[in-house]
């Protein structure tokens, strides 16, 4: 299974997911144009997407996706809700339901629910040939339900979001910095850290800090407080960006950590 997150923040989040053939797109919250060329970076050739997944629907999640189903008219997999939030639902999306498994080629997607000022928000489990992967981001905690989920899993795509501090000191204005900070906002360093501490398990191998923000965080301070967490674990640790792609592989059959590049 490889993971390419071609972008992740504030301004824009997509991810590639590749596994036995089968190849999705989660979130499209990048410019077409940028997307692609990320793709082509990496060797995604855009006519294998069989599929979009979305998250919910935010403009940093969804503001490619209409150019994109012009060029690459694929199903569209989104919650009842985040289809009615969408400003242009694309004609057919939906079927994805909050802890009901659909299977896509050779993935299997568990849609979790996320805590999140939008209609119907998602993180997911994607399961495929024994590989197990939790991405969640865009949630202002981390639910019992969602770390019973997240439980077992062999990558960890989490969100570290702000750093508390930052964000209260920093330049948003007072109304934005409390709807980060609420419950149905984003995940703070210190809240992920401590999900990390109870999901932390043997079978870890990689976790990726996500949807770090430019404004209120910083990925080496993210990579400091997510490394205190896994120290001693020899679980691997990157940071995703805005502005550059990160893959994650965990090739079947080896037991080896997966590369990151
Ligand atoms: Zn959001
Ligand atoms: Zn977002």
């Amino acid at each position: 299974m490889r993971i390419s997150v071609l972008a992740s923040g504030s301004s824009g989040n997509a991810a590639v997911v590749e596994a036995g053939g089968t190849c999705l797109l989660v979130d499209c919250g990048i410019s077409c144009r940028q997307l692609l060329t990320r793709m082509e970076a990496l060797g995604i050739d855009p006519e294998r997407i069989e599929a979009v997944l979305l998250t919910h629907e935010h403009d940093d999640h969804v503001k490619g996706l209409e150019v994109f189903l012009r060029r690459h008219p694929v199903p569209v997999l989104a919650t009842p809700g985040t289809v009615k939030g969408m400003a242009a639902p694309p004609p057919g999306a939906g079927a994805l339901a909050s802890g009901r498994e659909v299977r896509l080629g050779t993935i299997t997607v568990l849609p979790v629910p996320t805590s999140h000022d939008a209609r119907e928000p998602v993180g997911f489990v994607l399961e495929s040939a024994g590989h197990r992967v939790g991405f969640v981001t865009d949630t202002g905690v981390v639910t019992q339900l969602l770390a019973e989920r997240l439980a077992g899993c062999h990558a960890l795509l989490l969100e570290c979001n702000h750093d508390r501090d930052m964000l209260r000191v920093g330049p948003y204005p007072w109304p934005l910095k409390q709807r980060i900070a609420s419950r149905t906002g984003h995940l703070s360093n210190e809240q992920s850290c401590g999900a990390l501490e109870r999901l932390v398990h043997s079978g870890l191998e990689v976790v990726v800090g996500m949807h770090v923000s430019q404004t209120n965080n910083n990925p080496g301070l993210v990579a400091r407080e997510l490394a205190a967490v896994l120290a001693g674990s020899g679980v691997r640790l990157a940071v995703a960006s805005q502005h550059s792609a990160l893959v994650v592989e965990r090739e079947a059959g080896r037991d080896a950590g997966p590369p990151l590049g």
